[in-house]
């Protein structure tokens, strides 16, 4: 079949991209035959795999029942079963879900469940949100606001209330060891004294990716860091927001990133590897104190049409069940270490490769001219590009933040789905082993010119 001209997205590229024609397992084909391994699960999305035939199974069950309730006239019993499975995944006291279509709307419903909460309890002087730089929290222009990202926001700015940002904690780059609970303290106090500059009073909350995604390249958070920040907030009734849209839903190893350092939220945001890319979904879990004082107050002024789709729902759930029953977040840990090794060893190969990082199956490793003082490489390059190109290519799906205008640093996830076996793996490896050597001989040449 011919193309027609397309009118349903933006291009910002040159080329077009083939079209899909179908995809299982970790595989991906094209129209024209042509296979990839999906070694980002699209945008960390595609956590169980594509078509799953269990999966698939519960959507034709609740198709063939129904496939749209309005939340304001039904309850769904997929949307009930899910909500509870959520609340048995998610930390002591956070058993309120409310459930959205993406990552934007589940963090806008944190931002505004937050201040709702604030104005309940008589502290309405409350209204900033600090955040990190570089984060990515969202397209939305409360999510926006959040995000530490000059070329997505910078057009917004005199449309958005300003929030406070802090440094993200990359230590590797600023010569620190991400071992050392030094490290840690140092980063999680700098929200200590953004909080005090600002006047404690004024701040409604924090937010954090607990691992890391597209903006900071699976960064994880320095030993001792997130305990810290749970500290400060608490001292200064700041409620914590860990946004767990890309980290959660099993990928680092745990159902949610944070869980490996033992530390709950006051609210958290889930959306990617919730309904695992089957359908749009997403939640916001919220602690039983907060919602029954906005409840008390009057209810949640906030809501979507399409939240609680019984059919994004029934797609959320078995993509839970498939992950319990086939011990997808123990296969993560185990493969994701795999990886990062091998990911490691290539380092030796390539003295380009100056940082590998990640936990579990939200891996990265940045691209760097001098890996003894982290020098990026010349802008021009265009390395962040171009690599995600040559290893398409060759069939091989990695991701970088590609935004037009827009750079970030040369880093690279790495994040098939969960899973992934060893035969995986080794794929991945060789594809990028190929894919560097193209990219370092195209830099030889740009050099040269
Ligand atoms: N938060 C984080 C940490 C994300 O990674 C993303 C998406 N990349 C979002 C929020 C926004 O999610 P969505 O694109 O589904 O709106």
């Amino acid at each position: 079949m011919s193309r027609p001209e397309t009118s349903h997205l933006f291009y910002q590229t040159r080329q077009r991209r083939p079209v899909l024609d179908q995809a299982r397992g970790v595989y991906m084909w094209d129209v024209d035959g042509k296979r990839y391994l999906d070694g980002s699960s699209g945008a960390m999305v595609c956590n169980i795999g594509h078509s799953n035939p269990r999966v698939l199974e519960a959507m034709r069950k609740q198709m063939d029942k129904s496939t749209f309730g309005y939340r304001l006239h039904f309850e769904t019993e997929p949307a009930e079963h899910l909500a509870a499975k959520t609340a048995s995944l998610a930390p002591e006291g956070l058993d309120k879900v409310f459930f959205v279509s993406g990552g934007s709307e589940a963090v806008e419903s944190a931002i505004k469940l937050a201040r709702q909460n604030a104005v309940a309890i008589g502290e309405a002087q409350r209204t900033k949100v600090i955040s990190r730089e570089p984060s990515y929290h969202g397209c939305t222009l409360g999510a926006l606001a959040l995000t530490g990202y000059a070329p997505l926001t910078a057009p917004f700015e005199p449309m958005m209330r300003p929030m406070p940002k802090i440094p993200a904690p990359r230590a590797y780059l600023d010569g620190l060891d991400p071992e050392d609970e030094a490290t840690g303290h140092h980063y999680a106090d700098m929200l200590e004294e953004r909080i005090l500059a600002e006047g404690p009073e004024t701040i409604l909350a924090f937010i954090v990716e607990p691992v890391g995604g597209a903006s900071t390249g699976a960064l994880v958070p320095p030993r001792g860091y997130m305990k810290r920040i749970r500290e400060i907030c608490s001292r200064y009734g700041v409620l914590l927001i860990h946004d767990e849209v890309m980290s959660g839903g099993g990928r680092t190893g745990k159902f949610f990133a944070a869980e490996h350092w033992d530390v709950d939220p006051d609210i958290l945001v889930i959306s990617k590897g919730f309904a695992a890319g089957y359908a749009p979904l997403g939640a916001m879990v919220a602690h039983r104190d907060i919602v029954a004082n906005v409840l008390d107050a009057g209810g949640f002024l906030h809501g979507f049409t399409y939240a609680g789709n019984p059919l994004a729902c029934a797609a959320g759930l078995a993509v839970l069940e498939e992950i319990e029953r086939e011990n997808l977040c123990a296969n993560a840990a185990a493969t994701g270490t795999l990886l990062k090794g091998e990911l490691t060893k290539l380092m030796e190969r390539y003295s380009i490769i100056g940082d590998v990082r990640g936990e579990g199956l939200l891996l990265a490793f940045e691209l760097v001219d001098d890996r003894t003082t982290m020098r990026p490489l010349p802008r021009e390059l265009n390395a962040f590009n171009h690599l995600v190109d040559i290893a398409y290519d060759n069939g091989l799906i990695i991701y970088s933040r590609r935004t037009r205008g827009g750079y970030c640093g040369d880093h690279f996830l790495i994040a098939p789905p969960m899973i992934s076996t060893s035969g995986h793996v080794a794929e991945i490896i060789d594809g990028l082993d190929i894919s560097l050597r193209q990219l370092l001989d195209r830099i030889s040449q740009q050099r040269a010119q």
